[in-house]
């Protein structure tokens, strides 16, 4: 068995994260890996209540959004049945989509970017990615994805939005760099091709 990974992948809405999730987990199985693929906000009942707020089901401020989306996170790290602690401890490789650089970029547009950090430290202390791949694209590409794909656009999904948000994930990654393994992808390629840029990145450390 391989030695088990943690792998966050991070970008705007649309930067073709969750495809990329799926190809980095076959091919990961096929090196002999055991993966456990996720994301965030979860599925758990913290993180359904940050969904219907995105969809407009019901509303929140944003401090209030920023705060359940940490709380979500330690759900997410800690929960007994499926938290990436347990999983990691069960021997599985685990990839998410969307960690901590997600609260620090969208929140950080509403809220003080620093307290968002701080308000993360717990999660950032108890678990932080082997890598954090950031694929980059243009938000004006990943909203002409999401409007040709998606029947529903949610709260963060405005072109103005996610220009603002990559700008702020471009502020915490500089903010950051000292202490966080972060690499920079183009996505505005094929999905093969940005799938085998991701593959150099992980085999590096996947050995
Ligand atoms: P995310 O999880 O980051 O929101 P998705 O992986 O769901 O993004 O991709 C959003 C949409 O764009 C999907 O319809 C997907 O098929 C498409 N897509 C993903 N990657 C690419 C790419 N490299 N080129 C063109 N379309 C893409």
């Amino acid at each position: 068995m391989k030695q088990q990974l943690f792998i966050a992948f991070e970008g705007i809405d649309g930067s073709g994260k969750s495809t990329q999730v799926k190809l980095l987990a076959e091919k990961l199985r096929q090196e002999g890996h055991k993966v456990y693929s996720t994301f965030e906000p979860t599925d758990n009942p913290i993180g359904s209540l940050i969904r219907n707020i995105f969809k407009g089901r019901m509303t929140a401020d944003h401090k209030t959004i920023a705060a359940l989306n940490v709380a979500d996170r330690l759900d997410h790290l800690y929960n007994d049945v499926n938290g990436i602690i347990k999983k990691l401890e069960e021997g599985y490789t685990v990839i998410t989509d969307r960690y901590y650089f997600s609260s620090y970029a969208y929140h950080g547009v509403h809220v003080d970017i620093d307290w968002v950090i701080a308000a993360n430290a717990m999660s950032a202390a108890a678990l932080k990615p082997a890598i954090h791949i950031f694929i980059d694209v243009p938000p004006a590409l990943s909203m002409e994805r999401l409007n040709s794909t998606r029947g529903t656009i949610d709260l963060y999904e405005t072109l103005d939005n996610l220009e603002q948000v990559r700008a702020k994930f471009m502020e915490a990654f500089e903010k950051l760099k000292a202490t966080e393994n972060i690499v920079f992808i183009d996505g505005n390629q094929t999905i093969a091709a940005i799938a085998k840029d991701v593959w150099e990145n992980v085999s590096d450390i996947a050995k």
